[in-house]
């Protein structure tokens, strides 16, 4: 069924995208990486022959504003984007669910990328799967990560479009009496020490500049001071992660580690006007640098 979900992908694309189309034309090379009987299917789309330099990544199949928001990009300005697709039909979601003997596993795809086993082990959920099982799940991850990276790792420069919930803290029934407290979710404040206590978050930012007239969900996340400063002057939120951040998996710490340049674009879900913006401010700063 792999080639039907493709060909339906495509033409859901290309249906979408009609009106910004300018004579040119979309490569998409799909590649398939097995976990167990399951699939994860890498979708590469090229545009145009004269590419920015950059390459888009997009690895959370829910967070379809922001890979609408590149899909613009690239049919304006040409370019590569590599997004995955691992659901049925008509369906999304963040995480990869697959089954290794029988038992079931699930992991963030944004938490594949490590040199380190016991992070890699650590972020790959299961239900009381055998030792023997688990380490086929590893193995199959460790290749599907292996799979991404090489689609991207020839290109200097790497932006990660990502959306996010962006709701306030809140307290929920739970039960019929119960009540829980939700935190409220990530954003460009998750990385500034609050109540004097540091979070995951804050301790790997380094600086943050925060336009307050933009949303706290709409922001950057970069790995280069020089990238900072020009998005700071561009009145663009952006975080500059520090030298040493924790290694959780995530594409942008190892980006880090292979001395890449790498930007990650955040935006409220379905916010893809914004996002659109922003990656044409991040689009001028890339170009006119390498001019
Ligand atoms: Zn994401």
């Amino acid at each position: 069924m792999l080639w039907i979900k493709s060909f339906y992908t495509t033409w859901i694309v290309f249906i979408a995208f009609a009106p910004y189309l300018n004579a040119q034309e979309i490569d998409v090379l799909n590649k398939v990486v097995k976990l167990g009987p399951d699939s994860v299917v890498l979708q590469v789309y090229k545009v145009g022959t004269k590419t920015p330099g950059y390459c888009y990544v997009h690895l959370h199949e829910n967070e379809t504003a922001s890979l609408e928001a590149g899909f613009r990009m690239l049919l304006k300005h040409g370019g590569t984007l590599l997004t995955i697709r691992h659901s049925a039909p008509g369906t999304v979601n963040r995480n990869i669910t697959f089954q290794i003997d029988g038992s079931k596993f699930e992991v963030d795809p944004n938490r594949i990328f490590t040199g380190d086993d016991t992070v890699l082990i650590q972020n790959i959920k299961h239900n009381h799967a055998s030792n023997t099982s688990r380490e086929k799940a590893l193995h199959a991850v460790q290749m599907l990560s292996k799979a991404i990276w090489s689609e991207v790792k020839s290109y200097e420069t790497i932006v990660a479009l990502h959306n996010n919930k962006n709701h306030p803290a809140s307290c929920e029934r739970k039960g019929w009496f119960g009540r829980q407290l939700m935190p409220e979710s990530y954003n460009i404040t998750s990385y500034v020490m609050k109540n004097d206590l540091a979070s995951e978050s804050s301790m790997s930012a380094n600086a943050i500049y925060i336009n307050p007239g933009i949303n706290n969900s709409d922001f950057f996340i970069v790995t280069k001071a020089e990238d900072f400063d020009a998005l700071q002057k561009a009145k663009m939120s952006v975080v500059l992660q520090n030298e040493n951040p924790l290694d959780d998996g995530s594409m942008s710490v190892f980006a880090y580690s292979q001395n890449k340049r790498y930007f990650n674009a955040e935006a409220k879900m379905g916010k893809v006007d914004f996002q659109f913006t922003m990656l044409e401010t991040l689009h001028s700063i890339l170009t006119h640098q390498r001019l």
